[in-house]
């Protein structure tokens, strides 16, 4: 019996797999473009790292963690996450990470091990970025208009931006206050959940997706109303930043995070209309987790994750799988193997894709190969050919052939090559 992959995981195939590298690539760009560089942190950390950084008592650390001890007994954990990684290495490297802001963006597999539905993966993509080291509102609108850039150029179509701000130590204490007062009043309509954290974390009753909970707390008071002067401010820089790059954004004061170091500014982008999985990428502001991660000193820092699966469910199908060759490689007979198979060496050498047969098929079966390529070019290396060191040079396009040094057959394809480029 052949073994399958791990539940909730999923093996990437071609030509998925090529719309994956795309995406990468255009978000390595993106990256670039703003001034973040790619930074890679192992896959496993101390479990420590995500019960401090994410919190003992959220689902993801209660649930959902791959934990397990090594074989020195240490308790290890494949990384749920991105951040807490990026933090714990920029204060491990302090003295490397050069002139403030610090700009990092990240690629690659989180894991959680949540019940496996429609787009959600126990193994998970997520691309990210973390700035660290100004509360400027400026880096904070930096870090949505590199988003922003980049779902654009992906194509993602029908996006809007959602922005609120949690206010900071100073503010959100008087508003937890109200916030639970108001809850308080309303515990009958909570659901069960919302019921026992409305006391604990108030905050995330207002994240609930149920429809009771929503209908309970539409009139709940808003944070933005109890900001401090300062986190006024702050929003209203990310605001007028926003405005004047010519992003449109809507205020949501309902979007919250239920984790204590989260400061200031939070946003979101989201699809209208595609029910509770309507997020395609958040971020926010977190300058209290590198104190939490024992730090010594405050470092703002401004984030946000895109995750991949998602992504590219919205994108859709996408472009059809190009042809797998440009050119293909016919053989008349087995002793003309060798020749064939450097002359496609030299192919690949200078950026031609070529393709051909090694198991000694007959010639019909190779042409046949050659069409399902898509190759438009075919060379054929016959006997009669080889002894004047030619080959014939099959334009597929147009339909045209003609005997041609093999020499000068690999320097058109080639330069043609080139030309493209
Ligand atoms: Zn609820
Ligand atoms: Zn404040």
């Amino acid at each position: 019996m052949t073994l399958a992959t791990v539940r909730g995981m999923k093996d990437i195939l071609p030509p998925e797999s090529a719309r994956w590298t795309e995406l990468e690539g255009l978000f390595r760009a993106h990256a670039v473009r703003y001034g973040f560089l790619e930074i890679r942190t192992p896959l496993l950390e101390r479990t420590e790292l995500f019960a401090r950084a994410v919190g003992e008592t959220t689902d993801i650390v209660e649930k959902e963690m791959y934990t397990f001890t090594d074989r020195s007994g240490e308790s290890l954990t494949v990384r749920p996450e991105g951040t807490a990684p990026v933090v714990r290495a920029l204060l491990n490297h302090r003295a490397d990470a050069g002139e403030w802001p610090a700009r990092f963006f990240y690629i690659g597999p989180m894991f959680r091990h949540e019940r496996p539905q429609k787009g959600r993966l126990r193994q998970f993509h997520q691309f990210g970025a973390e700035a660290f080291g100004t509360d400027s509102p400026y880096a904070d609108a930096e870090a949505v208009a590199f988003l922003h850039g980049f779902l654009a150029a992906a194509g993602l179509a029908g996006v809007s931006l959602e922005i609120n701000s949690l206010g900071d130590p100073e503010c959100r204490p008087a508003y937890l206050d109200a916030l639970a007062s108001f809850l308080a009043a309303k515990e009958g309509e909570l659901c069960d959940d919302c019921r026992r954290r409305a006391g604990r974390n108030p905050l995330r009753v207002l994240d609930c997706k149920a429809e009771r909970c929503v209908r309970a707390t539409a009139d709940a008071p808003s944070i933005l109303d109890f900001l401090c002067g300062p986190c006024r401010d702050h929003f209203h820089g990310v605001e007028s930043a926003l405005a004047s790059s010519g992003i449109l954004f809507s205020r949501n004061p309902r979007m919250v995070r239920g984790l204590d170091y989260y400061r200031r500014t939070t946003f979101e982008f989201v699809i209208p209309g595609m029910g509770a999985q309507n997020t395609v990428a958040a971020g926010g502001r977190y300058d209290g987790l590198a104190e939490m991660l024992g730090g010594r000193e405050r470092v703002p820092a401004i984030g946000f994750a895109v995750g991949v699966e998602r992504l590219l469910m919205l994108l859709g199908e996408g472009r059809a799988a190009g042809p797998s060759a440009e050119a293909y490689l016919v053989v008349a007979t087995p002793a003309l193997l060798p020749e064939a198979f450097r002359r496609k060496m030299e192919l690949s050498a200078c950026g031609v894709r070529a393709d051909m047969d090694y198991e000694g098929r007959s010639v019909k079966s190779q042409f046949r190969r050659a069409d399902r390529s898509g190759a438009r070019v075919v060379l054929v290396f016959g006997e009669d050919e080889a002894h004047r060191g030619a080959v014939v040079y099959r334009d597929m396009e147009r339909g045209l052939q003609e005997e041609i040094p093999a020499e000068t057959a690999i320097r058109r394809l080639c330069d043609r090559e080139k030309k493209e480029e």
